[in-house]
């Protein structure tokens, strides 16, 4: 039994069944691990597998909220605190029905590599809850704010723990977060990123995870000795924060982004994808993607349940690049074998893990161009990271200076990436790249700070 085939069993002997996209994760990054930990024994003798596979600490608290008709709610909020060994704790918080520990473990793990990989100094942490902000009034989503921070603000601080939004937490989340703290601490202090601009946010944090990601690929694209994308037909899924500011970016590059999705449905627009229209529905309005055809009556519109495989029908049309800018799994086997078929020649990551393991073996064995989550989507955390600077030395950057940084920051993480995998004699291989780079970082941090 090799090293990473030992932690993985210590971690089945002590997981729960909803632990199963975190041993994929683990599984994922241990397997790109093996060439390092074999050549160098460092990292045996320090144990720098299992300490990194388990969590510093876990929260799990009730959260007991009032709705709109005076019915008392329950749910349950959580904080991974995974790893702190490069700054503090750093990671986003997902409202959503689907979150339970097991998801939150993944998304802490991946993190501590994403945060790495940018070369700042942060650590890797997630948190959240099962609560689901969607057809919630304004009120209701400020109740259920202001009672999850009431048990989470004993476990952070600007130095100690800062999270961040995700899926189902933007602007208005975190601001009645912010707000609450503010509140129970009475202390006015970088303890969140993601902030409004006018309470201490950074300018282009909302735009920093799509832009970042575009700029990646871009840089990827270049590596691989291809053009960039002037004139390259695109397809993103998602419709979220992510996925719009990936279709922005895009546009300023000179691309046709020409589908989004969001759980009920896929657009297909041949002429490109009408930013505007997307903005006032998913931004403003909170609406379905079904409205995008009312004003334009040439867009195709596929619901999720008219999708005969079920998924995406986004994949089905073909690109030269695809975004999954979604959620985790949402881009499989069939889907993966249809943009290999279809002639598209990258896969860029906006989501956390949106491919699965099958459709990752598809990329590969077609050496598709592969930018995995923790490296192509890294830029909305270091945006955050920047935010928590201009917070500490109470200053504001300019939106050019936010761009300038971002954009060197992505570039610089894709060419660790790409010279890490030469090194390694996996040129090409981004997947292994990133993890090797990310864990360096880590564990060399780990091992000098002792036990
Ligand atoms: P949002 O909540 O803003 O948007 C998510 C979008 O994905 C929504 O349009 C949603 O549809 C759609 N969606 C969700 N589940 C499904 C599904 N099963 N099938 C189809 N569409 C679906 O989230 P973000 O854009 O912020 O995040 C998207 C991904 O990017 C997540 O994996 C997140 O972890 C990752 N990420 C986000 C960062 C950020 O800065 N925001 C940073 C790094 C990673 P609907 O509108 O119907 O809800």
């Amino acid at each position: 039994m090799n090293i990473s085939d030992e932690t993985i069993e210590k971690i089945r002997k002590v997981s729960c069944q909803t632990d199963n996209t975190f041993f994929q994760a683990v599984e994922e990054v241990l397997e790109s691990l093996q060439p390092v930990l074999e050549s160098d024994p460092i990292y045996k003798r320090h144990s720098i597998l299992d300490r990194l596979t388990t969590p510093d600490r876990e929260f799990k608290f009730k959260v007991v909220w009032m709705d709109d008709n005076q019915n008392i709610q329950v749910n349950t909020g959580y904080r991974v605190q995974f790893n702190n060994a490069l700054g503090p704790y750093k990671g986003g918080l997902r409202f959503h029905p689907s979150v339970n520990s097991g998801i939150l473990k993944f998304l802490g793990f991946e993190q501590i590599f994403k945060n790495s990989l940018t070369g700042l100094p942060i650590g890797g942490a997630k948190g959240g809850s099962d609560f689901d902000p969607k057809g919630k009034s304004d009120f209701e989503v400020m109740k259920f704010c202001s009672a999850f921070m009431t048990e989470l603000h004993k476990h952070i601080g600007p130095r100690i723990d800062v999270p961040a939004g995700d899926i189902g937490v933007g602007a208005r989340e975190i601001g009645y977060l912010f707000g609450e703290y503010k509140k129970i601490t009475s202390s006015y202090e970088g303890v969140l990123t993601g902030k409004p601009f006018m309470f201490g946010g950074s300018l282009m944090r909302p735009e920093a995870t799509g832009y970042g990601c575009v700029y990646f690929t871009d840089e990827m694209l270049k590596f691989a000795g291809k053009d960039g994308f002037e004139g390259r037909i695109c397809v993103v899924s998602g419709a979220g924060n992510v996925a719009i500011h990936t279709i922005e970016k895009l546009y300023k590059l000179g691309a046709k982004p020409v589908t989004c999705s969001d759980s009920r449905g896929t657009i297909y627009d041949s002429r490109g994808i009408d930013l505007e229209t997307l903005k006032e529905i998913k931004l403003q309005r909170r609406a379905s993607l079904e409205e995008y055809c009312v004003n334009h009556s040439d867009a195709i519109y596929t619901k999720v349940e008219d999708y005969p495989t079920g998924g995406h029908e986004v994949w089905q049309i073909p690109c030269d690049c695809a975004f999954p800018c979604a959620t985790q799994n949402e881009l499989t086997e069939l889907d993966a074998n249809t943009l290999v078929e279809n002639g598209c020649i990258s896969v860029s990551e906006g989501a956390n893990m949106p491919s699965t393991p099958d459709a990752i073996e598809v990329f590969k064995k077609n050496d598709i161009l592969f930018a995995p989550a923790k490296a192509a989507n890294a830029g909305g955390v270091a945006v955050s990271e920047f935010e928590m600077a201009q917070n500490a030395s109470m200053t504001k950057w300019s939106y050019e200076k936010v761009d300038k940084t971002l954009e060197q920051t992505m570039r610089s993480i894709c060419k660790r990436v790409h010279l890490t995998a030469r090194d390694y004699g996996v040129e090409g291989n981004y997947i292994d790249g990133a993890n090797i780079a990310g864990f360096k970082r880590v564990a060399d941090a780990m091992i000098a700070e002792g036990i």
